[in-house]
């Protein structure tokens, strides 16, 4: 096995095994045709291997050794400065070669002295650290420590050779091996999904030499690309900047590979939270870490090491650029100054671009909350597959370990183990109104007194018709409106009247509830039901939980004293989200989105219907749906029963030829925004033409010029604005996307859609 480094003066990295024992090694250095070898290692490496080594060159060359102290402590220039005094004293020469024995301090150290002894000495480099082997041995970088910092002097000076021979970690202690598994997993995560999953599992040592290779293939690719360490380069520095602050802050407590964990750990959590990384990367790199006992935490916060990591070289305010592994095996490049590190605040430029390929569907947001509920009223274990965390099922998730339930997520699986003695009596709703609803009802009927909290817009929607009925039934409450909401009291079973049209979420939030109560119960619509698909949704899972509800002409029929069974139970890809997709195809692409059932409960698969009727070209495939650009029409669609839809449709209509009219859009009000006001705000923003009349959105056909839009804090106006824009566009407040999509971008990006993301405007 070898490789060929092609930079200026290209050199070999040769494999070899056993070097030492079967005197190949003056072999792999005959054809320098030298005479002398000054060989520089440290102490440690001397006593294991000099004499070795010395025996197997010297029937070749007249060889001398120079050894100094091991640790970073002595990688000086008083160290360089006795190594050259060694070297004139053993009379060598530009024609004769320097070896360079020892981890990456002898490296450095040795390499800074070949570099400039005689304005260059030949270099080989025989690294005896996993780190060594797989990071410092190659590239060309040299150096040597200064009292102002670590680094400060040195040159870039290419080997003529690299040999690697695993067999001389077979002495490495086991902190030195962790140094190697950093850098490992770090290139793992940047460009080599295969190398990561080696490494994720834990059998790299059966594959050593493969796992080396991979390695210096990655540095070889960035190497050539960027001798000088001006651009791509900096993708070696993942997990490196926030690294160094921890080395640094530590006094060099913590070694190199054990920083640079900490560093990959911290910058893909924060990445993730800015939309620029999913959330398995962090995830994953963590999970793998303690595989091999390394920390993933600092006694410091991000933003403190962020302070650290900049006083360092950079001025504040001025930026710098981070590398960030977005998905594992896949590393990009973004700025970020210390005045916007910490913010949450992001906004998103969107530029032209055709979209094709395929998506998966997000899982659906609406079925997850539903059976995490199902799950945590359970007695048994369940696992709950196809799910991700976004910020509303964290929401439930929070819940559910307020109600006692044990919760762990692994692989898009949550499994959710309840119990009933551990419960909590405050829980935090966040902004999610689902988590809300259903939860008031299933506190009642348990009988736990609890606090509700939650944030932004939730304390303002409605909920007093809901707990004025509970409060018919036993259930007490400590005020009508607003958070937080003290529940306690004990629901009783019996006849609940509850009005249709305000939020679909009572009326499942009760049927959750009622089936736990001894006694039979009836829910009894006052009027219509809007949004029944949402209730339908809710006892199809009920029912997968082994709980039943019979439906009655004007409302429902509940069997008390129900138990809900703990199972597995795989989440249905989502239509809401998808719809994003969808539009987006039929204005600027050719796109599939995977995942989705033709025959699915979930209301808002009327989109399919909806996009035909406008003219949009889609087609069932297998397990999904294609879509290709179209040339639309207006149409007129009544999304009282599929508000989330409203937003997307109203962007899309927009560059349909005529008049589209959305009706009924009077429940749009009390959203995450004011829906019908920021559909109506954003249009105009845009450069479209909308009006309110009466109950409907009037749209006029006339194709958006981009521009800038406020994304109103709102995720579905968010992806709105992302998926239809043709033009250039900016929107703000990106971050809304994390409360139902937060891979929303990425996947986005995956389908060809270009954008770059601004922090903290
Ligand atoms: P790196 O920068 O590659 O981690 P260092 O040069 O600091 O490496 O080496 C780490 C430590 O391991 C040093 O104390 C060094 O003497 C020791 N060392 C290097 N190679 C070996 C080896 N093959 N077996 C045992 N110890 C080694
Ligand atoms: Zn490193």
């Amino acid at each position: 096995m070898e490789l060929n480094i092609k930079v200026s003066a290209p050199y070999k990295v040769v494999f070899s095994k056993n070097c030492l024992r079967t005197g190949g090694i003056a072999e792999l250095l005959s054809e320098y045709g030298c005479r002398r070898i000054a060989i520089i290692t440290d102490d440690n490496v001397r006593d294991l291997y000099l004499d070795s080594l010395k025996d197997s060159l010297k029937c070749t060359f007249e060889v001398c050794a120079f050894s100094i102290n091991p640790g970073e402590n002595n990688k000086t220039l008083s160290s360089v400065e006795k190594i050259y005094d060694f070297l004139a004293e053993s009379g060598i020469t530009r024609t004769d070669l320097i070896i360079a024995l020892g981890g990456g301090i002898v490296g450095d150290t040795a390499g800074f002295t070949a570099a400039t002894y005689l304005r260059g000495v030949r270099l080989v480099q025989i690294p005896t650290t996993l780190l060594a082997m797989v990071d410092s041995s190659i590239g060309g970088k040299t150096g040597i420590n200064l009292t102002a910092g670590k680094n400060l002097a040195g040159s870039f000076y290419q080997p003529s050779k690299v040999i690697i021979d695993t067999s001389f970690l077979n002495s490495l202690p086991f902190t030195e091996w962790q140094n190697g598994i950093g850098e490992i997993i770090k290139y793992g995560a940047i460009m080599d999904k295969r190398l990561f999953d080696i490494m994720e599992r834990g059998d790299y040592k059966e594959k050593l030499e493969e796992v080396i290779f991979r390695c210096l293939k990655i540095k070889k690719k960035v190497v050539e690309a960027d001798t000088l360490d001006t651009g791509i380069r900096q993708i070696l520095n993942f997990g490196h900047t926030l690294g160094h602050a921890v080395e640094k802050h530590s006094h060099f407590y913590v070694p190199h590979g054990k920083a640079v964990g900490i560093g990959m750990t911290l910058i893909s959590r924060w990445a993730s939270k800015r939309c620029l990384a999913r959330a398995e990367v962090a995830e994953r790199i963590e999970r793998t870490l303690k595989r091999y006992d390394m920390p993933t935490d600092y006694p410091l916060d991000i933003e403190q090491l962020w302070q650290h990591a900049s006083n360092d070289k950079k001025r504040r305010g001025e930026s710098i650029t981070l590398a960030i592994a977005e998905d594992i095996g896949k590393c990009v490049l973004q700025s970020a100054s210390v005045a916007t590190f910490n913010t949450e605040e992001l906004s998103a430029r969107v530029f032209p671009s055709h979209l094709k390929g395929r998506i998966a569907a997000p899982p659906s947001k609406s079925m997850a909350h539903r059976a995490i509920f199902c799950a945590m009223l359970a007695e048994q274990k369940s696992v709950i597959t196809n799910i991700d965390l976004s910020e509303d099922i964290l929401a439930s998730l929070e819940v559910a370990k307020a109600l006692g339930c044990q919760t762990n997520y692994k692989n898009r699986a949550l499994t959710v183990l309840p119990n009933k003695k551990a419960c909590e009596n405050v829980t935090d709703c966040g902004e999610s109104g689902t988590t809300f609803r259903f939860l008031l009802p299933v506190l009642a009927a348990i009988g736990n007194s609890v606090i509700i909290q939650g944030r932004g817009r939730l304390g303002e929607r409605p909920y007093s018709e809901l707990t004025a009925e509970l409060m018919k039934h036993g259930a007490c409450f400590n005020r009508q409106s607003g958070l937080p909401l003290e529940v306690s009291g004990h629901l009783l079973s019996g006849e609940y009247i509850i009005r249709g049209d305000i939020s679909s979420q009572y009326v499942s939030g009760l049927l959750l509830a009622l089936p736990l109560i001894e006694g039979d119960s009836r829910i009894l619509l006052s009027c219509d039901l809007q949004s029944a698909s949402y209730v339908d949704m809710t006892i199809s899972c009920m029912k997968a939980f082994g709980v039943k509800v019979d439906k009655l002409k004007d409302g429902f029929a509940i069997k008390g004293g129900q138990k809900y069974t703990g199972r597995n139970y795989k989440v249905e890809g989502d239509f809401s989200n998808s719809a994003f997709f969808l539009c987006a195809g039929a204005l600027k692409g050719d796109i599939e989105v995977t995942g989705l059932q033709r025959d699915s409960l979930q209301g808002d698969s009327k989109i399919i219907d909806i996009l035909k009727s406008a003219g949009a070209d889609i087609t069932e495939i297998k397990n999904g749906f294609q879509v290709k650009k179209s040339v639309l029409r207006g149409i007129e669609v009544d999304v009282a029963d599929i508000p989330d839809l409203a937003p997307v449709l109203a962007l899309t209509l927009a560059y349909a030829e005529g008049k589209s009219v959305l009706k009924n859009t009077q429940r749009l009000k009390i959203k995450e925004s004011d829906r019908q006001q920021a559909i109506i705000d954003t249009l105009k923003a845009l450069g479209g033409e909308a009006k309110i009349e009466g109950n409907d959105i009037i749209i006029e056909g006339k194709p958006l010029l981009g521009g800038g839009a406020s994304g109103k804090q709102d995720h579905r106006i968010v992806m709105s604005i992302v998926s239809t824009a043709i033009f250039e566009t900016t929107v703000s407040g990106a971050q809304s996307v994390r409360k139902s999509y937060p891979e929303y971008f990425l996947d986005f990006k995956n389908l060809g859609g270009e954008y770059v993301i601004d922090l903290g405007k």
